[in-house]
């Protein structure tokens, strides 16, 4: 067995492991592996392994690797920081976005949606940790956004989306997740994702109702980022 399929074997059994503990089907929380920084040769052999997900932050590097990859169905979620210049290659290159935290870009995304693809779907990320240099709505502003978001033609909202301030202790990593659930449930739009967890917390997050699960370092090792200076 290759290392990398060794590693999704880990994380699928910790992913069942933490639903089981937390009352919840394993079918319920899908994996979505974070491929940035990582070769297209990597991306065949954890799909290959049974993975349909991959996750991407550069939208260069994402495109590139797509052209690279198109023989396979995979699925692609834009999951980094998003500058208006990107909107258009996202709305037609992506299936999901994770990242959005303003309208001006959902608006973008929308308008660019190129008609006979499906409605791009959309996560609206929040800054549950409160941190300066976080990307995120304000939970404050998170309910008209949702609102704002929900009523564009060509996006289908599916949920929330959070990158809590990183810590080992399991009760801090549970309260950041939990207020992210409870920011949806507020909401009361019927949303059905909560993206949340990463390599370090995902038990965390799987305890506190995280739908997916972004995977990156667990999955393909360790990132080399020397070429995204
Ligand atoms: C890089 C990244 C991940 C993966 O993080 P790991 O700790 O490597 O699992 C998940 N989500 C986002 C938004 C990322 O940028």
């Amino acid at each position: 067995m290759s290392t990398l399929a060794d590693n999704l074997s880990a994380i699928s059994a910790r992913i069942a492991s933490a639903a089981q503990a937390a009352g919840r089907e394993p079918t319920s929380v899908q994996l979505l592996a974070v491929s940035k920084t990582k070769p297209a040769s990597a991306i065949r052999e954890v799909h290959a392994a049974g993975v349909r997900d991959f996750g991407e932050n550069y939208l260069q590097e994402a495109l590139t690797k797509q052209q690279e990859l198109r023989d396979l169905p995979l699925i692609w979620h834009f999951i980094g920081p998003i500058q208006s210049n990107k909107t258009k290659a996202i709305a037609e290159h992506f299936d999901w976005v994770h990242s959005v935290d303003r309208l001006k870009i959902a608006q973008r995304l929308s308008e660019q949606r190129p008609a006979g693809l499906a409605p791009l779907n959309i996560c609206l990320q929040v800054n549950v940790s409160g941190e300066d240099s976080k990307s995120g709505c304000a939970p404050a502003d998170l309910p008209a956004l949702a609102k704002a978001v929900a009523a564009l033609p060509n996006l289908h909202l599916r949920g929330l989306m959070a990158i809590p301030e990183p810590t080992d202790e399991r009760a801090a990593q549970e309260r950041a997740f939990a207020s992210l659930r409870q920011l949806q449930e507020e909401l009361g739009l019927g949303l059905d994702t909560l993206s949340m967890g990463m390599s370090h917390d995902l038990e965390a997050a799987i305890a506190q109702g995280a739908t997916w699960v972004r995977i990156g370092t667990a999955l393909f090792g360790a990132r080399d980022y020397s070429n995204h200076a």
